[in-house]
């Protein structure tokens, strides 16, 4: 599970963090941005934080440097291993400096469903293992046929899936919502009028019907470790 938090309202990702905590998901938390929620991401236990630093600005022309944007986010997230970049902006330089800059782990390729199942992550010639996304829920509100992300539970491996804590706040069904949505992206009290009813199948029905189903697969692979000892 990873989550990009992309400058959501704090109340916006502390409803996303509630969810996983409530369902003790382990989760990589991307961060953009210095903000109180953080330390309650980092009390919760399985929560790990990484960087999402954004070059968009960086490739538009905007003074200031890839080095410069990662060393900001790491003040903020120094203990950070795993980084992946806004809109996934990636280049081998900048695995590099990556690299350089104590990560571990970068999570910039979206492979869809339909490039295999069994992609395990890789060690590139920088030395970081790359983590390919499997399943994006902004991605499924533009492409419907990367399907929902439970059906792929059990048959992709690893199943790496990411969401966005303004997504699921607003149970998103298309992108035409999300777009109404951002003039009030700072209002939780407005957004959260603009919620989808649950079963709407949107980003929040895809996220709570994977964890249902993870719990359950968990619940029953772990009453087929038990049975042999009951059997004793
Ligand atoms: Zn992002």
């Amino acid at each position: 599970m990873t989550i990009d938090i992309d400058w959501a309202h704090d109340s916006v990702i502390a409803d996303t963090l509630a969810l996983v905590a409530e369902a003790g998901v382990a989760a990589t938390w991307f961060v953009t941005h210095a903000t109180p929620i953080l330390a309650d991401i980092r009390a919760t236990p399985r929560q790990e934080l990484g960087l999402h630093p954004n070059f968009n600005p960086l490739l538009d022309g905007a003074p200031g440097s890839a080095r410069d944007k990662l060393l900001q986010l790491r003040d903020i997230v120094p203990e950070a291993v795993s980084v992946r970049s806004h809109s996934l902006v990636r280049s081998s330089r900048l695995s590099v400096l990556f690299r350089e800059l104590g990560m571990t782990h970068e999570s910039n390729y979206f492979l869809p469903p339909s490039a295999g199942d069994d992609i395990p992550p890789w060690i590139d010639f920088t030395g970081i293992v790359q983590v390919p996304i499997r399943w994006e829920d902004d991605v499924h509100l533009l492409d419907p046929t990367i399907g929902e992300p439970v059906a792929h539970l059990g048959k992709i491996t690893p199943l790496t899936v990411d969401f966005h804590p303004i997504h699921l706040f607003l149970n998103t069904t298309s992108i035409a919502e999300y777009e109404h949505s951002r003039p009030i992206a700072q209002d939780p009290v407005v957004l959260r009028e603009r919620r989808r009813a649950p079963g709407s199948g949107g980003s929040r029905d895809h996220f709570l019907n994977l964890l249902e189903a993870a719990q359950q697969g968990a619940a029953s692979a772990c009453m087929r470790q038990l049975r042999p000892n009951q059997e004793n």
